[in-house]
């Protein structure tokens, strides 16, 4: 597939660098598509056609952004199965995945913003003056392979819905489907220049949009190590700076009748989408006295996940997306034997009978201190670590002692303690018993998981400016 052209000012355009770079299908191993790696020049054409938009595009009304919006939701759901099947090639979900939840969810984040913005006040009398709330401008929208749509969604819809011009640079290894998603955008006759889309690595086109003096706000998700240079290369420009970034969750298992239950959801969420969710429980935090009855809870659940090809009706997860992730992880677990975690199931090399794609086998680690590095770094794969506690003082401070804050989960049958538990640990999003907030939630990271709230009124707030009208 020919995937060369960027989306510019309502056309698909010629890069201005000869660049390519091939789309590989994790399961097969070979390249789907070739996409062009932009340049500078790219994006200063991109930013020049979202700038001019910019003075019409922010004066329409809410009710023509609700109008494009739901037509956008519409065309949408007609192509779900093109979103679906192009995240299925580029990162080897599984259907039920990427049909269920991958694709389906941006549907979700359309709906949510459509009814944040039905809600939002735009202006409003405060004292002896008026607020209001303005769009921000031009956005650099930047994202990652995992999540692909999930991602590009959170952030595109508000944008929008605020009166915000974009431009998007999707992930160079999953790019795809944010193109589905530039064809649903024309076909919805979204003004010329409103949205951009250009491909390309992050130290080009991603370094080109940060530090750009024409782009008023970077929307960045991504690792923390990208987003640190995102904020340094956007410093000069003083341009607001959202990040959402990488995450190494606790999940803390309390000693009741839930136990059995609560260990065998933590090691399938933790699996989930192979392990790539930013905000998966990574490490599990088990009572010391039943530490070995967690441990076979664990091995058994997780040898009850089946990596395999998206076709395949016994799968539960994929592989990972790509080869330089799957060294990544092999490398990890590799650290973790040498660290001396107990190997509880799993290890390095590939699943049984997979010789093809980047699967890894589902791998649980027992005996983890907090202090190894499989229980501070995000490995991305499915990984989990189990790290056994004293005492909740001791737990809650074992889930803290991190330098990520995405999320953290609390699993027992007291809502009183699971409430308690909640507001001691230092994380955007506390997951009790697994519960999820959807498309609602605020969602966003303490410390080095980001600056950032995506999602519902929180979302719509990030592309906005307030105003105050001063002496009216
Ligand atoms: P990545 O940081 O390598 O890449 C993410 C995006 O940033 C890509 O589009 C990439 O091209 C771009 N990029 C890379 N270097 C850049 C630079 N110097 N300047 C500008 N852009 C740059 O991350 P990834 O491997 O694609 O995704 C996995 C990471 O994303 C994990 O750390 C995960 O936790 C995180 N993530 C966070 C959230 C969240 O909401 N907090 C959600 C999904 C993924």
């Amino acid at each position: 597939m020919n995937k060369h052209d960027f989306y510019i000012n309502g056309d698909w355009v010629k890069s201005e660098s000869p660049d390519k770079l091939n789309v590989i299908n994790p399961v097969t191993e070979e390249s789907i598509a070739q996409i062009s790696l932009g340049n500078k020049q790219d994006v200063d054409k991109a930013v020049k056609a979202a700038r001019q938009s910019f003075e019409l595009y922010s004066q329409t009304s809410v009710d023509y952004r609700l109008d494009l919006l739901t037509t956008i939701r519409e065309i949408y759901k007609q192509r779900l199965g093109d979103v679906a099947h192009a995240i299925q090639t580029e990162m080897g979900a599984p259907e039920h995945l990427a049909y269920g939840a991958q694709a389906k969810v941006g549907l979700a984040h359309l709906k949510a913003a459509i009814e944040a913005l039905k809600s939002h006040e735009t202006e409003y009398k405060y004292g002896d003056f008026i607020v209001r709330h303005e769009p921000i401008g031009v956005c650099g929208l930047i994202t990652p392979w995992n999540w692909p749509i999930n991602q590009v969604l959170s952030k595109l819809a508000p944008c929008l819905a605020t009166g915000c011009t974009a431009i998007l640079k999707p992930s160079e290894i999953a790019p795809l489907s944010s193109m589905v998603i530039c064809e649903i955008l024309n076909e919805a006759k979204v003004p010329k220049g409103v949205f951009n889309l250009i491909n390309g690595t992050g130290t080009v086109v991603g370094e080109a949009m940060s530090s750009h003096p024409g782009i008023d706000m970077m929307s960045f998700t991504g690792s923390t190590r990208a987003g640190i240079a995102v904020a340094k290369a956007s410093a000069d420009s003083v341009k607001r700076v959202s990040q959402e970034l990488g995450g190494k969750s606790a999940n803390i298992i309390l000693n009741d009748e839930l136990f059995e239950k609560s260990i065998k959801k933590g090691v399938l969420e933790c699996m989930e989408n192979s392990g790539q969710s930013c905000n998966s429980p990574t490490r599990m935090l088990v009572p010391i006295c039943r530490k070995d009855e967690a441990y076979s809870i664990a091995k058994e659940t997780a040898e009850s996940i089946y990596p395999g090809g998206p076709n395949n009706e016994t799968t539960t997860i994929g592989p990972l997306v790509s080869d330089i992730q799957f060294e990544k992880v092999q490398k990890l677990i590799q650290v973790g034997i040498n660290e001396g975690a107990k190997l509880i199931t799993g290890g390095t090399g590939k699943p049984e009978g997979l010789t093809k794609g980047y699967y890894v086998k589902p791998t649980v680690f027992g005996d983890v201190s907090n202090d190894m590095k499989i229980a501070q770094e995000e490995i991305f794969g499915p990984v989990l670590s189990i790290i056994p506690y004293e005492n909740i003082d001791n737990a809650i401070s074992i889930a803290n002692d991190t330098d990520y804050g995405l999320a953290a989960y609390v699993s027992g049958n007291s809502h009183e303690q699971l409430n308690s538990i909640a507001r001691r640990l230092r994380a955007g999003q506390i997951h009790l018993n697994y519960g999820s907030g959807g498309a609602k939630a605020p969602f966003g990271g303490y410390k080095q998981s980001g600056n950032g709230r995506e999602k519902d009124k929180w979302g719509l707030e990030e592309f906005l400016e307030v105003k105050a009208i001063i002496g009216i």
